[in-house]
């Protein structure tokens, strides 16, 4: 599944090694040259996953990821870290920052796309081609195929990356603003009760097979998907 990577690299060479590779196995690239650019973009729109080098001009990627993961916004956005320093104690400095993996210079571009594969599987399991299943509904996210007890159901885009979300993120309350930052991304223009529009459609095309009521309204708060009754 293609997913928006930023990386988080100073040093060209190794940004474009890194930016071609990802490109090459489908994913969208943002490039950052150092940490201020990189919160500037992730002001903007979530990305699934970062890559930081750890010697950056200014900030370092460690307190970059510290940063991150300090934020309520931003605290789960997948960390890999990059970097030439192979030693133990590094290992554990750049881990308790927050960073989900390490990945040391040299690598080559088939390890580091299976560390993301890893790291996403772990920590995001919305950005994988992994089906989910919950309460009898079935999503495969590498055909866009939803089904309830085996029945096909039909749902737009929109609709499709919503219940993803909330399939992997199942008995959780998520906020409007959180599915805007999570489903929608790059959400600037628009509006919180565009949610309330989709988790509606949702809905609808959940009815054939009763698996609406899955899909809760939490008064105050925003949205849950829940296959435990009442
Ligand atoms: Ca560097």
């Amino acid at each position: 599944m293609a997913i928006t990577v930023l990386v988080v690299e100073d040093e060209p060479a190794i940004q474009e090694l890194v930016a071609v590779n990802l490109a090459h196995a489908g994913h969208h690239v943002i490039r950052a040259n150092d940490a201020d650019a990189a919160l500037r973009v992730v002001q903007a729109a979530l990305p699934d996953l970062m890559l930081i080098d750890w010697m950056l001009p200014g900030q370092s990627g460690v307190t970059l990821a510290r940063q991150l993961r300090s934020d309520a916004r931003t605290k789960d956005i997948p960390i890999i870290l990059l970097t030439a320093r192979a030693d133990e104690q590094d290992k554990i400095l750049g881990l308790e920052a927050g960073a989900d993996d390490y990945v040391t210079k040299p690598f080559s571009p088939r390890e580091l796309l299976a560390r993301i594969k890893a790291v996403l599987r772990r920590r995001a399991p919305q950005s994988t081609d992994d089906p989910v299943d919950l309460g009898g509904l079935r999503l495969e996210p590498a055909t866009h195929r939803v089904s309830g007890n085996g029945q096909p159901l039909s749902l737009g885009p929109t609709e499709f990356r919503l219940l993803h979300f909330l399939m992997t993120h199942a008995e959780r309350v998520h906020t409007r603003v959180q599915l805007l930052d999570r489903v929608w991304g790059d959400h600037v223009f628009v509006e919180e009760r565009t949610v309330d529009v989709h988790i509606r459609r949702l809905r609808k095309a959940l009815e054939p097979t009763g698996h609406d009521r899955l899909v809760e309204t939490v008064r105050g708060s925003g949205y849950r998907i829940s296959a435990r009754p009442g």
